[in-house]
């Protein structure tokens, strides 16, 4: 009875190879079913010509999903697939995020075949089970018993399901949160490098016009050294909080220690550098007091060098632009900012 359906060919395979009903399971033998000419499929094919049972590590060697650990008993919910646990760098910490979620979203597709394919084969039993009580005779009740009770199976497949549906779901949007701090420099809550040169890629790319600007504090050491690091790290938040206002609608980013990099588009290049003068004033006018004594910390200023997007641009050729405006800022007595 309804052997042709996709969810008991996957389940009969399951049974046949007597491979746990995980979900790593699932999705191997739901690929191979439903795309008998794929390489995965007819290398599997070939394996199994003459009898031979498919074999957990067949499945990791052919390409499948990495096997679940076996779950206790047949009837118990699929367990969520297994993550790896970002490591190192940031860009490895991305790469591994973005390759997770790809695999969650291969589950989760892979829930909803089976969900669709469940309803389908539910609503058929429910049709029969109807049907086998209306002409009521003792074999039939027993029939409709039994039918009753796969039905019953049946919702409880459909519940788990649903469940781990609701469990990748919350995995996926965790991962996109992830992904999303892994762009934010803690301190200041702004862009961080990662962040900021994926955005000039863009730019790159679209040809949009942008300006570079490389914002460097001067004589940020002297601030540690008189008020401490944690009044430091005050200090660089404050001057960060003031540069996204006077940048918004542009792109603000922390880029390391106390150097801040400003992305600005879609603007000329001299309203670019009044943007950057006005921040300067701004930091400039600010008088930060140390919270604990309640001391002035003095005036703080930031020198800049900013640099336009010529066509044949690198990042390596526009930082070393701006890098160098900067630093003929600092020679020329900082507190200043230049342009070409
Ligand atoms: P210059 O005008 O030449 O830029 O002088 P400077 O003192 O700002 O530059 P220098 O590169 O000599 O020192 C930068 C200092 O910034 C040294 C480092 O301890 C401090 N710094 C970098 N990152 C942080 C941070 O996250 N928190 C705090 N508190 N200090 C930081
Ligand atoms: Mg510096
Ligand atoms: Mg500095």
């Amino acid at each position: 009875m309804h052997k042709d359906r996709l969810y008991d060919r996957i389940g009969q395979f399951l049974d046949d190879h007597r491979l746990a009903p995980d979900p790593a399971h699932y999705a191997f033998v739901h690929a191979i079913l439903t795309d008998p000419n794929s390489s995965l499929a007819r290398a599997a094919a070939d394996l199994i010509d003459g009898g031979v049972r498919l074999h957990q590590d067949d499945i990791l060697r052919l390409g499948g999903p990495a096997p679940q650990p076996m779950p206790p008993d047949d009837h118990a919910p699929p367990a969520p697939p297994r993550h790896f646990v970002p490591s190192t760098s940031e860009a490895q910490t991305d790469s591994l995020a973005e390759q997770t979620q790809g695999q969650v979203e291969a589950f989760s597709a892979m829930i909803r075949t089976i969900q669709a394919d469940t309803s389908a084969f539910g609503a058929d039993l429910a049709r029969n089970a109807a049907a086998i009580q209306l002409g009521a005779t003792n074999g039939l009740n027993a029939l409709a018993t039994l039918t009753g009770e796969m039905l019953e199976r049946i919702h409880a497949a459909e519940r788990q399901l649903a469940q781990s549906t609701a469990e990748a779901e919350a995995l996926r949007e965790k991962l996109a949160e992830a992904r999303a701090t892994a762009r934010r420099d803690p301190l200041t809550g702004l862009a961080n490098r990662l962040a900021f040169n994926e955005a000039l890629n863009q730019c790159f790319q679209t040809l949009a016009p942008c300006h570079l600007a490389l914002c460097d504090v001067d004589r940020f050491k002297r601030i540690n050294d008189e008020h401490g690091h944690a009044v430091g790290d005050r200090v660089l938040n404050a001057i960060g909080q003031i540069l996204a206002e006077e940048g918004r609608g542009h792109l603000v980013s922390r880029h390391g220690g106390e150097e801040f990099a400003i992305l600005i588009s879609n603007v000329s290049a001299k309203e670019a550098f009044s943007l950057v003068e006005r921040a300067r004033a701004s930091v400039r006018q600010r008088n930060l007091r140390a919270r604990e004594t309640g001391e002035s910390i003095g005036q703080i200023t930031f020198s800049a060098g900013m640099t336009t997007f010529r066509p044949g641009d690198t990042q390596e050729t526009l930082f070393a632009r701006a890098d160098e405006l900067l630093y003929r800022a600092k020679n020329d007595g900082r507190d200043l900012a230049y342009c070409d």
